[in-house]
Parts: C-alpha cells; structure tokens; sequence
C-alpha cells in the first residue's frame, strides 16, 4: 500500500509539473499571438424573434496558433486574465469589433449592434471608459451600436466601482448587457440599482426548458422582472426549433444560438446578413 501510495503521489506530481509547464508555454505562445496577431473574431447574430431581424452580433475571440491549430477562447481567456494578457487582447477585440461594426452598419440591413465580451481586469482598469471613447472616436462607431457584455462577477466584485462605471458608460450612450444571467449570485435588490439595457438568460436554462418546469418557471420570472425594469431579455444558447417557438411564446423577445447561427467569420456574416434565414 505504501508503494503504491507514493507512486500515486509521484505521478501526482509529475501531473502537477506537467501542467504547470502547459501553462508556461501557453503563457509564452499566447505573448506570439500578440505580437502577431494570430487571432481572428467570429461573429454569432442575435434574432429579433417576431421579426426575425438580425440585430446585433457578439464578436467572440478565436487562436489560430500556427503548430496547435485552433485554441478555443475558454482554453486561453481564463490564463490571459491571470497573467494580464488578457489587457493587450481585449484592446485588439474592441477595436477590431468597433471596426467591423462600422462596417456592418454601412451595408444598409438596419442597425446592427455589436457585442464584445469584457473581461474583469479590463472593466476594472483605471483609464476604461477613456478607451472606450477613444475606440469609439477611431472607428467612427455611433456608441448606442457598442454593447458591452460583463458577467454578475464582474459588477459584484466592487459593487460601488461597478456602477460609476456604469454610470460612465451609459452617458456615453455605450450599452451594456449582463451576460450569463442566472449563473452568479447577484441579488435582484442589488440588479435593480445597475444601469444596465439587457439581460442575457445563460444556455443552461434553456438545454431542458421544454421539460423542466423549474427551468420555465425561472425563465418567466426574468422575463417578468426584466420587463418592469425596463430591460430587454435575450435568451442565449437556442440550439432547436421547439426551444424557439416555447421560448418565444413565454415572451422572450431577443435570442442567440445554433439554431440561428454558430459564430462564424466575417465573410460568412455578410453573406448571412444578405440573406438571413426565415425563422
Ligand atoms: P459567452 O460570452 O457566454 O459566449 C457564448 C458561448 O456559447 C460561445 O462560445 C458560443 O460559441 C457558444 N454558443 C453560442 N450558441 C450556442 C448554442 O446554441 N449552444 C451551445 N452549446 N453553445 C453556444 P465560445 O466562442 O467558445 O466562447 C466561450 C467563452 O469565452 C465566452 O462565453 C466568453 O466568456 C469567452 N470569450 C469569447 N470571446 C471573448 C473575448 O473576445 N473576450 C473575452 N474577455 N472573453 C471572450
Ligand atoms: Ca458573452
Ligand atoms: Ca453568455
Ligand atoms: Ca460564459
């Protein structure tokens, strides 16, 4: 027993190396990727149900790392945030995202916002809200066309901080949505003193909503509240035509997912706006 003991504790250790030094070389490849810009964003529309309109996308990150091939965000995002890489990253996503939207607003299918997903240290970082304005002047982007997606952590963190810069944002008409709503443990007393524009419902409420009535109940109580504070909801993770049709019928008005669309490039996008499927 002993034996097998410290060999368990042996092969423990060499796991423990082994990721450990993953995480060194992750950490030095992710600093290439910088440097040589080896991201790409990819853009997944958000559906207006009634009219089946697109109006916005959210621009999510992807790596394509030249020996490794593709680097899924939820790979890198979490160890960029951990060693501050994720500062110079988030500056490439908002300015190539601001870019394209302005882009995207010049072909003439109607607004079309984009939503850019922000990290903790970049929403907290002294100087935020200058970059966001400053990104905003270079792109040309109407800011009520930018909106920004934080998670309940993210505003929990420093509650006060959280809310002048809040404050910030909505007085430069930039929009904010808070994204994987149900996950975190905010407090509806708390939500209600967050100027916020929208709720986005987390996919796990949705996987089971035809047949978990737990999940439905949840669903109705957000669309409820949300609608007395005068926020929109859009429902994330729509991955079937049933999930859509119960959805939209417990009022929810805006939704993402598979269903519509996967993430997809830019070049894709543009023909997906073109012509976008009947919903
Ligand atoms: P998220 O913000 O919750 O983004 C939604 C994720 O769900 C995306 O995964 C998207 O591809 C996926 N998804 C969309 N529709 C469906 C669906 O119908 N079914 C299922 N199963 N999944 C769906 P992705 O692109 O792998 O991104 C993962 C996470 O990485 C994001 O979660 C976000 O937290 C983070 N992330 C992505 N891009 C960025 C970025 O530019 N900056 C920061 N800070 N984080 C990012
Ligand atoms: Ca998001
Ligand atoms: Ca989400
Ligand atoms: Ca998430």
């Amino acid at each position: 027993a002993k034996r097998r003991g410290r060999n368990t504790c042996q092969w423990y250790t060499e796991d423990l190396n082994r990721k450990v030094s993953e995480r060194v070389s992750l950490r030095n490849a992710l600093q290439q990727a910088i440097e040589q810009e080896q991201f790409e964003l990819y853009f997944q529309p958000q559906m207006h149900g009634l009219s089946g309109r697109v109006i916005g996308v959210e621009a999510l990150i992807r790596w394509h790392h030249p020996e490794r091939g593709f680097i899924p965000p939820g790979d890198f995002i979490g160890l960029a945030e951990d060693t501050g890489q994720i500062i110079p990253v988030s500056d490439w996503v908002l300015a190539t995202a601001c870019r394209v939207a302005k882009q995207l607003n010049a072909l003439g299918h109607g607004p079309i916002t984009m939503a850019v997903n922000v990290s903790p240290m970049h929403f907290q970082r002294p100087g935020f809200l200058k970059a966001i304005e400053q990104v905003l002047e270079e792109s040309g982007l109407a800011p009520h066309l930018l909106e920004l997606e934080l998670t309940e952590g993210v505003l929990m963190d420093s509650a006060e901080q959280a809310i002048q810069a809040l404050q910030g944002l909505r007085q430069l008409g930039v929009h904010v949505a808070l994204d994987d709503f149900g996950t975190g443990f905010s407090s509806l007393s708390y939500l209600k003193r967050l100027p916020i524009n929208r709720i986005k419902i987390d996919r796990s409420f949705v996987r089971d909503v035809i047949t978990d009535r737990h999940d439905a109940a949840i669903i109705d109580g957000v669309v409820a509240m949300a609608g007395k504070m005068g926020l929109e909801v859009l429902v994330e993770g729509v991955e079937t035509a049933e999930q859509f049709g119960y959805l939209a019928q417990r009022r929810c008005d805006y939704f993402q997912g598979y269903y519509f669309a996967r993430p997809m490039p830019l070049s894709d996008l543009r023909a997906f706006l073109a012509s976008p499927p009947a919903i």
